[in-house]
């Protein structure tokens, strides 16, 4: 039996250099309010430096050009690329096109289409087109997607879709966007739906505004990492453009989800400890009432406290990681829930507890803090919000236990089956005394 909590030399040295590269190139970039596609033209030679390190896209498996890492290699690094919300565009593995190429692989590997690979895999993974993922609707519960209501009916050689979707994270800036629609109304929604390739372009198909959100409140249309309100209308795709095979929407969405979630959660601990290292900062810096910030007693609690939450979130989905790397994602179910949730409220807590610690600096633009919070408070909805990962967790858990009238820990009910099994030993004893 092997228990370890170190990594490989050799992999140690890449998380080293990726640490390094993170601080060193892409940090200052932060700071110059560049628009998106000027941003890219800055990061091309960064992303060239990950390329020429064997570190690009490498959440994808080795015949896509990733590396076969594993999850918790993957998580490792996702902790140091979760630092700053460019670090994922520049090593090539930014929501949703990491999610989404894994799909279109997993799909092409089911139904050996290998045209898709040519027409929609292969230029994601070059950075050529985006992409975006539309399965939530205005209407209906994103939280049960049973209820979903776009649908996807065949006719001859193609798919007529009709539906009403939003929050689909970067739509009005992608190529094509996989929606997830009901095909066949008539078995349950887990084996009725699937996911379908739209080119954006395609008739009927319309972008009818960015949602602007807490986190960008006064959102210009078509800026990268918005979140679009779509409209389908008759909107006729190839039958080919399914993503394997009809009625698989749901088990491609669980695959797709379970890593998702490992970097999510490593990504939130990169910017809790980034958050958690400014606190510290200001509170062996600042000086109030004759002695140090860093000597209050609310601010050790808080420091305390939040390197005690980050530690154990970063032990949970390390762990997380590790079942899903020798049982694969369905054995994690439990593990997953709990990380998605107990993460994103560590990540909440530590970047509110800086705000605090910074006072009135914390609440302003003068620092990060206010655009992290902003930003994390997205975290416990998205993916699933806390509510439902939490059911999972509890449902799984409690179907280990049988209802007991008596609860099985009544002691007097124990006493009597212990007095009743120990008879003779009990005369004994006593008969000694
Ligand atoms: C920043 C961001 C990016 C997103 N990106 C995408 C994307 O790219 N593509 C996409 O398709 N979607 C995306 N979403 C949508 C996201 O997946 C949904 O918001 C999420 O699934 C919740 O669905 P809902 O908003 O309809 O909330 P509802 O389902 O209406 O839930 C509202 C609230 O009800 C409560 N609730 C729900 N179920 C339960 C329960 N079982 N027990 C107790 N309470 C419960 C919870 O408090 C929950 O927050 C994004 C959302 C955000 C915020």
């Amino acid at each position: 039996m092997a228990w370890d909590f170190e990594t490989e030399p050799e992999f140690e040295e890449k998380l080293a250099w990726m640490r390094g590269f993170v601080r060193e190139e892409i940090f200052p970039l932060e700071t110059l309010d560049l628009e998106y596609d000027q941003m890219l033209r800055v990061i091309r030679p960064l992303q060239e430096q990950v390329k020429e390190k064997g570190l690009w896209a490498a959440h994808l498996p080795p015949e896509l050009g990733g590396m076969g890492f594993g999850q918790v290699r993957l998580g490792l690094m996702h902790e140091i690329l979760g630092q700053t919300a460019l670090g994922p565009v520049v090593f090539g593995n930014n929501a949703p096109d990491s999610g989404n190429a894994e799909l279109l692989a997993v799909g092409i590997e089911a139904t050996g289409r290998e045209d898709q690979r040519e027409q929609w895999l292969q230029p994601l993974l070059d950075g050529k087109v985006r992409s975006a993922y539309s399965m939530t609707e205005p209407e209906t519960a994103g939280s049960d997607p049973t209820l979903l209501r776009t649908r996807a009916e065949r006719d001859g050689d193609e798919y007529v879709i009709n539906g009403h979707k939003w929050f689909t994270s970067n739509g009005s800036v992608a190529d094509f966007l996989i929606v997830m629609a009901v095909t066949n109304p008539d078995v349950h929604p887990y084996q009725g739906s699937s996911m379908i390739l739209v080119p954006v372009d395609t008739p009927g198909v319309e972008i009818a505004r960015d949602v602007p959100t807490m986190a960008h409140p006064e959102t210009e249309y078509g800026r990268f990492g918005n979140h679009a309100e779509v409209y389908y209308r008759d909107v006729r795709v190839p039958a080919a453009n399914l993503i394997g095979r009809e009625g698989e929407g749901f088990t491609l969405a669980q695959m797709r989800l379970g890593p998702g979630r490992i970097h999510h959660c490593m990504r939130w601990l990169g910017q809790s400890k980034r958050a958690f290292d400014m606190m510290c900062e200001r509170a062996v810096s600042r000086t109030a009432h004759g002695g140090l910030l860093a000597e209050k007693q609310s601010v050790q609690n808080w420091v305390a406290d939040s390197m005690a939450e980050m530690h154990a979130a970063r032990l949970m989905t390390l762990h997380a990681a590790w079942k899903m790397d020798r049982e694969g994602a369905p054995a994690a179910r439990i593990e997953i829930a709990m990380i998605k949730f107990y993460g994103a409220n560590v990540l909440f807590n530590v970047i509110d507890r800086a705000i605090q610690v910074h006072g009135a600096l914390g609440f302003s633009c003068d620092l990060p803090l206010e655009q992290m919070y902003r930003q994390a408070r997205a975290a416990r909805i998205y993916d699933g919000p806390d509510e439902v990962h939490r059911q999972t967790v509890a449902r799984r858990t409690l179907k280990n236990y049988a209802p007991h009238e008596v609860p099985s820990e009544h002691i007097p009910t124990r006493r009597e089956e212990a007095r009743a099994r120990f008879t003779e030993m009990l005369e004994q004893v006593t008969a000694n005394l």
